[in-house]
C-alpha cells in the first residue's frame, strides 16, 4: 500500500513566522519556503530587541508568550538538535515599569503568577541594585521579573529553518511572490518572476508585504507596517554587569544591555509603507534620535548623558485589532495566514506557528 502523500505547502516569507510554520509543518507536509531576499531572517526578524516579554494586557498575546518562552526554556535544557551550537535565549530579567500609577498589568500578573511565573514588586531603592539605569528614576511602580530574558532572533530563526530542512523542506531565496495564483475559487500557489510555483497550500507569512499579496487576490486583509527606531549606545557604566531589560510601559521608552551599553527606544510608531522588495531597514530620523533623548532626561537621570552611536529604522506589522492573523483565509480556500506580529514576533512566533499549522488540520 502506498503511503498517503503529504500535502504541497508552500510559505511566503522566511522571517520568524514563515520559519516557524515550516519548523512545525515540515513534519508532515512538503514544505518549501520562498523568501524574496537573498538572505532569510534579514527584514523585522532582524531589527528588533529580542526581548522576551510575557507580561502584556493582551490575555491571548499573554498566553502565546507564555508557550513559546516555556518551549524555548524546554529546548536550551534538553539541548535541542536545532539549536545546540547556538542556544537562542539569554535569561537577563526584565523589568517592566510605569511612571504614573494604574492598574494597567493588575490582571496580567495575577494571571502570570498563577501560571508560576515569578513576578514581585521591588522597593525603591531595590530597583536600582537590580537596574542601575533606574537609579534616581521617578516610577509609579516597577514589575521585576527575574526568568525573563533576551533571544537572539537570527540563531532561533536559522535553528526553525535548519529543524525545517530535517524534514525535508525546501528553502528557495531571492525569490519574491508577486501575486496568488487562484483557478476556480481557490489558491494554487503563487506567481514569481521565474514562472508559476504551484502548492496545494500557500501560508503567508510576508510581513510588512502582506497587504499587497493579499490585494493580489482581490482579498482586502490589512497588515500595516508601523516604523519604529532602535538605538545602540556607546559603552555605559550602568551596563558593565548584569543588567536586566526594562521596559517603562506608559512612557513608552525601553533598553536592553547590548554591547557594553544600551540598546534602547523611544517606542515611536509611524505608519509607513516599506518600498516593494527586501531591504526595510532605514537610517534613524533626527525627530526619534530627539524624542529619545527627552525622555531619557526625563525618565532616566542615571543615562540622561547617554551617547547615541548608531541606530536604525524597522517595521512592524499590525493587523487593525493589533492581534495576529493565523490559520486558513476565511474566504479563499487553499490560503493561510500567519501575520501581523506587531511588537511580540519573538516573544510569540513559536505558539503562533504552532497555532497556524494546527488550525490547518496538519499539527
Ligand atoms: C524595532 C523593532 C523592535 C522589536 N522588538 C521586539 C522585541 O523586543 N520582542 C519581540 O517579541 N518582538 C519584537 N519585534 C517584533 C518582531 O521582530 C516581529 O514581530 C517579527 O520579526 C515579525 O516576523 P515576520 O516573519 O512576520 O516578519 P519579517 O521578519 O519581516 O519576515 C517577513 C519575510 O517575508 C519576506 N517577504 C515579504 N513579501 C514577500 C514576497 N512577496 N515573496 C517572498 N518573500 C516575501 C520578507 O522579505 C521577509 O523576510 C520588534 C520589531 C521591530 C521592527
Amino acid at each position: 500500500m502506498s503511503a498517503p502523500s503529504r500535502p504541497r505547502l508552500l510559505v511566503v516569507g522566511a522571517g520568524l513566522a514563515g520559519a516557524s510554520v515550516a519548523w512545525h509543518a515540515a513534519p508532515v507536509a512538503s514544505v518549501t519556503v520562498i523568501e524574496q531576499g537573498d538572505h532569510v531572517l534579514a527584514e523585522a526578524s532582524a531589527q528588533n530587541a529580542g526581548m522576551l516579554r510575557r507580561l502584556v494586557t493582551n490575555a491571548h498575546e499573554r498566553a502565546l508568550a507564555l508557550r513559546t518562552q516555556a518551549r524555548l526554556e524546554e529546548w536550551q535544557r534538553d539541548e535541542h538538535q536545532d539549536w545546540r551550537e547556538r542556544p537562542p535565549v539569554r535569561r537577563t530579567g526584565a523589568v517592566i515599569a510605569l511612571e504614573h500609577d494604574s492598574p494597567r498589568f493588575a490582571a496580567a500578573v495575577a494571571d502570570l503568577r498563577a501560571a508560576g511565573v515569578n513576578v514581585e514588586e521591588p522597593a525603591v531603592a531595590e530597583r536600582a541594585r537590580i537596574a542601575p539605569a533606574l537609579r534616581e528614576a521617578r516610577l509609579a511602580r516597577a514589575y521585576w521579573l527575574p526568568d525573563d530574558g533576551v533571544c537572539d532572533a537570527w540563531s532561533l530563526g536559522q535553528g526553525l529553518l535548519r529543524g525545517a530542512a530535517r524534514h525535508g523542506a525546501t528553502l528557495v531565496t531571492a525569490r519574491r511572490a508577486n501575486g496568488l495564483l487562484v483557478r476556480a475559487g481557490r489558491v494554487v500557489g503563487v506567481s514569481t518572476e521565474r514562472g508559476e510555483h504551484e502548492a496545494d497550500l500557500v501560508v503567508v507569512c510576508a510581513g510588512a508585504w502582506a497587504t499587497a499579496l493579499a490585494a493580489s487576490a482581490g482579498l482586502v486583509r490589512p497588515c500595516v507596517p508601523r516604523a519604529r527606531h532602535l538605538f545602540q549606545s556607546s559603552p555605559h557604566p550602568c551596563a558593565a554587569g548584569a543588567h536586566p531589560w526594562c521596559w517603562i510601559d506608559d512612557a513608552g521608552l525601553y533598553l536592553r544591555p547590548e554591547a557594553g551599553g544600551f540598546l534602547l527606544s523611544p517606542c515611536d510608531e509611524t505608519d509607513e509603507w516599506p518600498a516593494p522588495g527586501p531591504g526595510s531597514r532605514r537610517p534613524p530620523r533626527d525627530a526619534a534620535r530627539e524624542l529619545l533623548s527627552e525622555k531619557l532626561l526625563r525618565l532616566l537621570p542615571a543615562l540622561g548623558e547617554l551617547a547615541l552611536a548608531s541606530g536604525w529604522v524597522g517595521y512592524r506589522s499590525f493587523t487593525p485589532t493589533r492581534e495576529a492573523l493565523f490559520g486558513p483565509d476565511p474566504e479563499l480556500p487553499g490560503l493561510a495566514w500567519l501575520v501581523g506580529l506587531g511588537g511580540s514576533g519573538v516573544s510569540t512566533c513559536l505558539a503562533l506557528g504552532e497555532d497556524t499549522v494546527r488550525a490547518l488540520g496538519l499539527g
